[in-house]
């Protein structure tokens, strides 16, 4: 990690970095603000990624932001302090000190046009299979579906939250799971075995984050979890719609969304066996929640935008 921010003194650099605050009701505070903040983030951004999709490269704007670093400091000395190194120590540590992602398309020229609805996913941290390619769970394909989405339609963003590995255990407690599950125990039997919580994540940080892209916007969540909705309307993001993400399922991890879907999440196996993972995810309109005592705006299907994956097409015909 890197906390010295003398950085922001280099010409062009400074332009890109911006702090950003919120009040203890979770609302974005003006610039500059001195009282009442409750989370302070750095974050950097827009920074050009071009990612390869399938057979196209699409240019994401990438973002980084991580908590002010006397506020990590100030939130683990309060829990040392209280006496609350219990197992899920590792998560609280992690959060707060992880640097996350948001790789997004179209904020700049979507954000005013009030018709323009964001699709997002809230995408936890998965080394096996994000990076390996590992069938034990969904997340290599899901990750990849939501970044073809977001392309196909021009806006939106994944934010990946860097410090939410096995659901917020992280990576060697993940693999003492795989062993248990190996044993017949399910994915949540697994964690409560080692005294590990069932699922130690939480999203406001990622929620406050959607507050600043997306300012007074409704999104569209890719989601198959009703704890990630919940987790976002409690910090006032309007998610206006679930777009359901079910890819990647596989005889190997078939037990696995078995036992999500058992706790809840919507994900109803025997339709997806065959499924084309070349087709675009659903979407289910939610019942609309009013946040803040103020109704979603209604919501109107989006044109896709082609003009983002033209221009990948350009760029990667340069290339070649
Ligand atoms: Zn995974």
């Amino acid at each position: 990690m890197y906390y010295d921010l003398k950085f922001r003194h280099i010409p062009y650099v400074e332009s890109k970095f911006s702090v950003v605050e919120f009040d203890a009701g979770h609302n974005l505070m003006p610039h500059g603000s001195t009282e009442g903040v409750q989370a302070r983030y750095n974050v950097l951004g827009p920074v050009m990624l071009p990612i390869r999709l399938g057979g196209d490269i699409v240019q994401f704007n990438w973002y980084l932001y991580f908590l002010d670093s006397e506020q990590a400091r100030t939130k683990i000395m309060e829990t040392l302090a209280e006496g609350k190194i219990d197992y899920d120590f590792f998560t609280k540590f992690s959060e707060a000190f992880t640097v996350n992602s948001v790789l997004s398309l179209g904020e700049q020229e979507h954000n005013l046009k009030p018709e323009s609805v964001p699709v997002v996913r809230l995408h936890s941290c998965c080394a096996t299979g994000d990076i390996f390619g590992s069938c034990r769970c969904d997340c290599g394909p899901q990750l990849d579906a939501a970044l073809k989405s977001i392309a196909r339609d021009g806006y939106g963003a994944v934010l990946y939250l860097s410090g939410q590995e096995g659901r917020g255990i992280g990576l060697f407690a993940k693999a003492l799971t795989y062993l248990l599950q190996e044993c017949g125990h399910d994915t949540f039997e697994a964690n409560a075995l080692l005294k590990l919580p069932e699922d130690a994540r939480t999203f406001d940080d990622a929620g406050h984050m959607l507050k600043f892209l997306y300012p007074n916007k409704p999104v569209r969540l890719m989601t198959n979890s009703p704890h990630k909705i919940e987790a976002l309307r409690r910090v006032g993001v309007d998610v206006a719609e679930r777009v359901e993400l079910v890819r990647g399922v596989v005889a190997q991890n078939e037990g696995y969304l078995r036992a999500k879907a058992a706790r809840g999440h919507m994900i109803e196996l025997d339709q997806h066996q065959d499924q084309d993972q070349d087709q675009p995810p659903a979407v289910t309109p939610l019942p609309a929640t009013a946040i803040n005592g103020v109704a979603p705006a209604s919501l109107t299907p989006m044109a896709a935008t082609s003009a983002v994956v033209r221009e990948a097409k350009a760029l990667h015909a340069q290339d070649a």
